[in-house]
């Protein structure tokens, strides 16, 4: 039976037999339990599915994974103790020291360093493109050696809306999958996979979670990406993997479970990144009720952009549901039923206004972090990036007077109260 979404929050991923529990249970534990040798000897060869070791794979986990799975319409999915990690496993998979990766530059900073710094030293390369560039341009940026593409569906906090297609076709005429963070979006607004995304991740700390309750991450696999046409390019799916007595993952697994079954079996055992069972009870939690939160933090970011967009002491609004939004065609495209909670702004008195502002909010709080119930607010140029100079911060796409705020599901009519005020007071 085709599941719309809602149904799928609900009871996808686990189905209790007779006399069990309803609601998944916590398994609280780090070890599994066997009669003999032989038994747990099958698991460690990848020649039987069980569980052994909580690093590896926990029932908690398993069954919240297949649910963001289900959502997302791929074949596999592996949790992960933070949106860092699943975007570093994701690639980390697939290209190694001596590999290259584009990347969109209209991303998380957190993925930014990841790419820029700290997998750099590893020995992967990366080239950043302008994710509005063209075809021929972003196919420029493609080497011999490289390995996967990477964006994200709307941009934290550039906003951008990233056609996914357009990536999709130019990561598929060079032989590498399209990776999409679709953090913002969720799957209720997009599923990049039915646009040609080849693997998902989600930093899920965010509207899956939905509560500032529970960091976690999430990589999903599509199964679609035919890793067997590039053997050369792909070694660690396409050839024997000594760790595993010789397990060739495209061969044992299929295209279906290749991807995960390698991410999770090599990269999980040897770097462990792990979500506890417990943050992965959490976030089912908010996956439940995820659709309904989505609608109304878009429904409020909506109504504040507008509100704000016709405010006489407002210099700009980014939101890419407004109509004039340099992302409006785009978001109508790939997100007609609305895109995320988070817009930014500018205040006609730029940088002082801007801080002015934020002291006198009061239900919006000052955080460094998104996509909560609660609405948040961030000045990052006297915050986040008070480091950098007026200049470098307009270089970055972050000006001094920028205001980042994150919607979250108070009613729409208080929340533009406590605005007004504010910017009045500013
Ligand atoms: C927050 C965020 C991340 C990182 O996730 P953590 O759970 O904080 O590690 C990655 N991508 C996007 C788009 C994010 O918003």
């Amino acid at each position: 039976m085709n599941q719309n979404l809602e149904t799928l929050c609900i009871q996808a991923g686990y189905a209790p037999g007779n006399g069990e529990p309803r609601q998944i249970p916590i398994v609280q534990s780090t070890t599994f339990k066997y009669a003999t040798s032989e038994d747990m000897g099958k698991l460690f060869d990848l020649e039987a599915s069980g569980y052994f070791y909580s690093r590896l794979a926990n029932p908690t986990c398993d069954a919240v994974a297949a649910k963001i799975a289900a959502l997302e319409g791929g074949t596999a999915a592996m949790l992960t103790g933070s949106g860092q990690a699943a975007s570093f496993y994701a690639i980390f998979n697939i290209a190694g020291c001596g590999d290259h990766v584009v990347a969109s530059t209209a991303i998380y900073g957190g993925t930014y360093n990841l790419l820029a710094v700290t997998m750099k030293r590893m020995g992967v390369d990366v080239t950043f493109v302008d994710p509005d560039a063209s075809e021929e341009e972003l196919s420029r940026a493609f080497r011999e050696n490289t390995k996967a593409m990477f964006g994200e569906t709307i941009a934290n906090p550039a906003l951008n809306v990233l056609d996914i297609e357009k990536f999709a076709r130019v990561a598929h005429a060079h032989g590498v999958p399209l990776i999409v963070d679709n953090t913002f979006a969720t799957p209720v607004n997009c599923r990049p996979m039915e646009w040609g995304a080849d693997i998902v991740t989600h930093s899920t700390t965010k509207y899956m979670d939905g509560h500032g309750a529970a960091l976690g991450g999430v990589v999903v696999d599509s199964g679609k990406f035919d890793w067997t046409k590039y053997p050369d390019k792909f070694p660690g799916l396409c050839t024997p993997d000594e760790s595993y007595h010789g397990v060739t993952y495209t061969q044992r697994f299929g295209l279906a479970g290749a991807f995960i079954t390698k991410c999770t079996a090599q990269l999980m055992r040897d770097l462990g990144s792990v979500q506890s069972p417990q943050n992965a009870f959490y976030l089912n939690l908010g996956l439940e009720s995820l659709p309904f939160r989505v609608r109304q933090h878009c429904a409020n970011a909506q109504a504040i952009a507008e509100f704000l967009s016709t405010h006489p002491k407002v210099a700009w609004v980014k939101y890419c549901g407004l109509k004039g939004d340099k992302y409006y065609d785009l978001a109508q495209k790939y997100l007609p039923n609305g895109s995320c909670g988070v817009i930014s702004f500018g205040l006609k008195g730029g940088r002082k206004a801007a801080e002015s502002f934020m002291k006198h909010l009061q239900l919006g709080a000052i955080e460094t972090h998104v996509a909560d119930s609660r609405t948040c607010c961030l000045h990052p140029a006297s915050t986040t990036h008070r480091q950098m100079t007026d200049g470098e911060l307009e270089a970055a796409g972050v000006g001094a007077d920028l205001i980042r705020l994150s919607c979250g599901l108070e009613n729409t009519q208080d929340l533009i109260a406590d605005l007004a005020q504010a910017i009045e007071k500013a």
